[in-house]
C-alpha cells in the first residue's frame, strides 16, 4: 500500500537518493519515503557507472567533497555493514598537451594545499609505470594512490538496507508524475500509484532531474548525455595493480575489470538525450583509440558493454539545496562523477533539511540560483 503522507519524500533511488534516505534516518528522520520508478534501485546512472573514485579534481570544492566522501566509502563496511570492495589502484592521468600540463601543475598544488597527496610524474616515469602502453607523447602525469574503484551496486544496497532497518520506506515501481505546489510551497507528489502529501520533496532524479524540476515549475539546467564503456575477455598480461588510467586529452580511460580491462571514452559530438543504447559506431572509435594506446587489446574479445547517462550542468558542478518552491530541494547534476560524491552528498542534504544549513562542507555556492546570477564554477578535470 502506498502511504498517503510522509515527512520527506525523496525522488530517485540512485546513489544520491539512497544516501539521503540513510542519512535522514540516521539523524532521526525516519518518516522518509524513497520513490524509484524502476523495478530495482540503482538502475539509472549509478548502475551504469564505472565505479571510479578519486581525489584528483581541478576545483577546491570537488577536492573537498572527495576528502569527505572517499573516507566514508573506506569506512562503509564498519558504519553501514556492507562490503563495497574499495580497490585502491590509483588514478593515473596521462598528459600529452603543454596546456594540460600547466593546468594540472596548478591543480596538484591546490590538491596538496587541501591535503590530497597527488604525485607529479615526469613523462619517463609515466612510461616506466605503464610498460604495456604506447606513450611516446606523454609529457607528464599525475597519480594518487588512494584513488580507485568501488562497487556501485554494493553502495546502493548498503544504504537501502541500513535506511530500511532504521524505518525508512523505500518503494520500487513508483514513478513521480507530478509535484503538488500550493502558494509557492511544495505539498506532495502525484505518482502512478496515487498521491502522497509531504512538506519536503527532494529531487534526486539524476539525469531525469530536469524533468522532475519542470513538474514543480522549476528550471533545473541538467542535460542528459550518453556515455559508454566496454569490457574485454581476460587479459592475463594486465598486472593486478594496474591503475585507473586516463588519457586526458582524448577522454579515454582504462581500468582492470575482473580479469579483463574496461575502456571508455567520451564522445565530444554526443547529442543530449535519454538514449541508453550503446552507440556501436562510437564504440569502434573508442576501440581504435584504446588499441593504439595498448596494442595487446587487439587480441582481446568483447565481454560486455554498457551505456548510461551523465547528468551535465552548465559548469559541470552539482546543484545542492533549495529551489524557488519552498520545501522542494534538489541534489543532482554531478556531471559524470557523482557516484563517488554520493555518500557526502546524502549527508549534506540531511543537514540542510534538518538543520537548515550545510554543516560538514559549505556547498552553498553550488546552489540552483548560480545559473541565473552568473556565478558558475568551472571544472577542467571532466572525463
Ligand atoms: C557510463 C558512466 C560512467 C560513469 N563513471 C563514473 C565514475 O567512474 N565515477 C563516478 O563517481 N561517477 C561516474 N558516473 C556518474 C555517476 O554514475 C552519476 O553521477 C551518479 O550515479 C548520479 O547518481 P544519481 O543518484 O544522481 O542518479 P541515478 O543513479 O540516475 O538515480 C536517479 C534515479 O531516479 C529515478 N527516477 C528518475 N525519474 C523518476 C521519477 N519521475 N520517479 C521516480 N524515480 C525517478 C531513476 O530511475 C534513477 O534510478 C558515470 C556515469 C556514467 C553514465
Amino acid at each position: 500500500m502506498l502511504p498517503t503522507t510522509a515527512d520527506v519524500i525523496v525522488i530517485g533511488g540512485g546513489v544520491m537518493g539512497v544516501s539521503i534516505a540513510y542519512h535522514l534516518a540516521a539523524r532521526g528522520q525516519k518518516n522518509a519515503l524513497l520513490l524509484e520508478k524502476e523495478e530495482f534501485f540503482g538502475q539509472g546512472a549509478t548502475g551504469r557507472c564505472a565505479g571510479g573514485v578519486r581525489y584528483q579534481f581541478a576545483t577546491e570544492i570537488n577536492v573537498r567533497l572527495s576528502l569527505e566522501s572517499l573516507p566514508m566509502l573506506e569506512r562503509f563496511k564498519d558504519e553501514i555493514g556492507q562490503e563495497v570492495n574499495y580497490r585502491k589502484c590509483g588514478y593515473l592521468f596521462i598528459l600529452t598537451k603543454p596546456q594540460d600540463v600547466e593546468v594540472f601543475r596548478r591543480n596538484v598544488e591546490m590538491q596538496h594545499r587541501l591535503g590530497a597527496q597527488t604525485e607529479w610524474l615526469a613523462g619517463d616515469e609515466v612510461r616506466r609505470r605503464l610498460p604495456l602502453m604506447r606513450l611516446d607523447d606523454a609529457l607528464a602525469g599525475t597519480f594518487h594512490a588512494k584513488d580507485g574503484l568501488v562497487d556501485p551496486n554494493s553502495v546502493v544496497m548498503g544504504y537501502i538496507g541500513a535506511a530500511q532497518r532504521l524505518g525508512v520506506r523505500a518503494l520500487n515501481n513508483v514513478e513521480v508524475i507530478g509535484i503538488q505546489v500550493k502558494n509557492g510551497k511544495v505539498d506532495g507528489v502525484e505518482t502512478n500509484k496515487g498521491a502522497i502529501s509531504a512538506p519536503i520533496v527532494v529531487n534526486a532524479a539524476g539525469p531525469w532531474a530536469g524533468l522532475v524540476g519542470k513538474m514543480a515549475g522549476v528550471n533545473i539546467p541538467i542535460t542528459p548525455l550518453r556515455r559508454q564503456w566496454l569490457t574485454t575477455t581476460p587479459l592475463p598480461e594486465i598486472p593486478a595493480d594496474f591503475p585507473f588510467v586516463i588519457d586526458f586529452a582524448q577522454s579515454l580511460y582504462f581500468h582492470r575489470e575482473g580479469e579483463g580491462l574496461l575502456t571508455g571514452m567520451s564522445n565530444p559530438n554526443e547529442i543530449p538525450g535519454f538514449d541508453q543504447n550503446v552507440d556501436e559506431a562510437f564504440e569502434l572509435v573508442n576501440l581504435e583509440a584504446a588499441i593504439s594506446r595498448m596494442p595487446l587489446l587487439e587480441g582481446a574479445g568483447l565481454a560486455s558493454r554498457c551505456a548510461g547517462l551523465y547528468e551535465v550542468t552548465p559548469d559541470a558542478h552539482p546543484i545542492y539545496g533549495k529551489t524557488p518552491v519552498e520545501g522542494f530541494c534538489v541534489v543532482a547534476g554531478f556531471s559524470g562523477h557523482g557516484f563517488m560524491h554520493g555518500p557526502i552528498s546524502g549527508k549534506l542534504m540531511a543537514e540542510v533539511i534538518l538543520d537548515g544549513r550545510f554543516q560538514t562542507i559549505d556547498v552553498s555556492a553550488l546552489d540552483l540560483a548560480r545559473f541565473e546570477e552568473n556565478r558558475l564554477i568551472r571544472e577542467y578535470n571532466v572525463v
